[in-house]
């Protein structure tokens, strides 16, 4: 008799634990996905597709810190902290001005690289095996200024990102607008990143993702998670009045992944940095890759459903309601950007989500220290689309106690030790 199929409890349906639970059934295991709404409905719902492998820079860094200050000031700028919430952020924000030590910028930034550079292969990966390689596009990327006098700043990001094998190229106000036509007239000059990828929808992505993943025997509980409890043979699952059991278990449940490791006895500093979309539908601009705006900090992107533009950097938690006029300055930029968006009779739709992001920038992948059969995948930040499928190949690979292709320890959840409390 063959030994049966080893079973394992997904907790999230986002595009990480998607990814997540197809690995683990590529593996052979018999995977239980849960989460408390329809799949693709948190975060990896409304992001910009954007596949961003060029930021290989954390958030923290002593650049962006000195920069903070006139972004907090400015009402339409790209980074808030809103009062309802200050409080409560204050300890994060502490960690995330302390992740901006030289030391630790350099660690951040090699393990970003080390994801970023895997990525696309293993979306490729991901996307040929269930057949909806479509999905993925070679579009190209164009970061933009619109002031002349911003020309050295555009060379010299350039310069640096080269130096990290980014590949780039400055472009003049004529050659982006043979490219782009769309923003004739208002951009100066841009670097452009040939070789970088979009997704066609991600919502759509996360539907095949899921689909894929039911074809293939994937059992689907929608039922919130409130908290997991590991021994050295079983995982047990505790839902709303009842239980699961699993062989093992791994949570991917983005900015709500905190509360769910405390059940397990460790702290993270996770933070639910808010982010804002507007999707302009059926506008045919003509634009053909993501735009984004190194002045006014948000990204426009082409999607089969329209455009979409994406911005902000709100340490608002998970429960504050969105900030209405956010949506009004995402209109704004993308009007002073694209002169087609200022018709008025456009169909828009708003959205607000939470990025799950970590000090120092980097995701936790990575077994429970005391109770292996507990992993985690979370805390992607910005770049949750872009590294979905190379967490999702490395966390399963810890699961599976493969040789990883990637060094893990970057991600091990540890590197917060000085929070953790002792399991009880
Ligand atoms: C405006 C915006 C634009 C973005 N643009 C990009 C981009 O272009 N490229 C890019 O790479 N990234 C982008 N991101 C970031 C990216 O969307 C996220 O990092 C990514 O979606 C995180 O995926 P996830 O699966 O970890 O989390 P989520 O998609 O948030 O999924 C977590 C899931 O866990 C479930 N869950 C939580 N708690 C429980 C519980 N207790 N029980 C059961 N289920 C639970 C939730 O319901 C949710 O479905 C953007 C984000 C925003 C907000």
């Amino acid at each position: 008799m063959p030994a049966p199929a080893k079973t394992v409890a997904v907790i999230g349906a986002g595009v990480v634990g998607l990814c997540t639970a197809l690995q683990a059934q590529r593996k052979g295991y018999r995977v239980t996905l849960i989460d408390r709404e329809a799949p693709g409905r948190g975060a990896s719902f409304g992001n910009a597709g954007y596949l961003a492998t060029e930021l290989i820079d954390p958030l923290s860094s002593a650049k962006t810190l000195r920069g903070a200050l006139a972004m907090l000031l400015d009402p339409h700028g790209p980074l808030a902290l809103p009062l309802g919430y200050l409080h409560r952020s204050l300890p994060w924000l502490a960690r995330f001005v302390a992740a901006a030590r030289p030391a630790q910028v350099a660690r951040s930034r090699e393990g970003l690289r080390q994801l970023n550079r895997a990525a696309i292969g293993a979306w490729q990966r991901c996307l040929n095996d269930i057949g909806a390689s479509e999905q993925l596009c070679q579009s190209g990327y164009l970061l933009v200024w619109e002031s002349p006098e911003r020309l050295a700043e555009a060379r010299a990001h350039g310069r640096y990102l080269r130096q990290w094998n980014v590949p780039c190229e400055l472009l003049d106000a004529a050659r982006v607008a043979q490219l782009e036509p769309a923003l004739a007239g208002t951009v100066s000059h841009a670097l452009y990143f040939p070789e970088a990828c979009r997704v066609r929808e991600p919502y759509q992505l996360c539907r095949l993702l899921f689909a894929a993943f039911e074809a293939r025997g994937g059992r689907f509980v929608q039922q919130a998670v409130e908290s997991l409890a590991a021994d050295t043979r079983q995982v047990e699952v505790s839902l709303v009045g009842r239980t699961l059991s699993a062989d093992k278990a791994v949570i991917c449940a983005g900015a709500w992944s905190k509360r769910l490791l405390r059940s397990t006895g460790i702290e993270v500093p996770l933070e639910a940095e808010r982010g804002y979309h507007l999707s302009l539908q059926g506008v045919a601009t003509g634009l053909t890759r993501p735009i984004g705006s190194a002045e006014r900090r948000f990204v426009i992107s082409p999607l089969d459903s329209g455009l979409r533009a994406v911005g902000f950097t709100e340490f608002g938690g998970l429960t504050l309601k969105p900030i209405r006029r956010r949506f009004k300055t995402l209109r704004r930029h993308s009007q002073a950007l694209i002169s087609a968006l200022a018709e008025p009779s456009l169909q828009t739709s708003e959205w607000m989500g939470h990025r799950p992001t970590l000090p120092d920038s980097l995701p936790v992948i990575d077994r429970h220290p005391q109770l292996p059969r507990l992993l985690f995948a979370f805390g992607n930040q910005h770049l949750g689309l872009t590294q979905a499928a190379i967490s999702a190949e490395l966390v399963v690979d810890l699961m599976n106690d493969e040789a990883p292709a990637l060094d893990p320890r970057p991600y091990r959840v540890e590197r917060f030790r000085d929070a953790h409390r002792p399991h009880g």
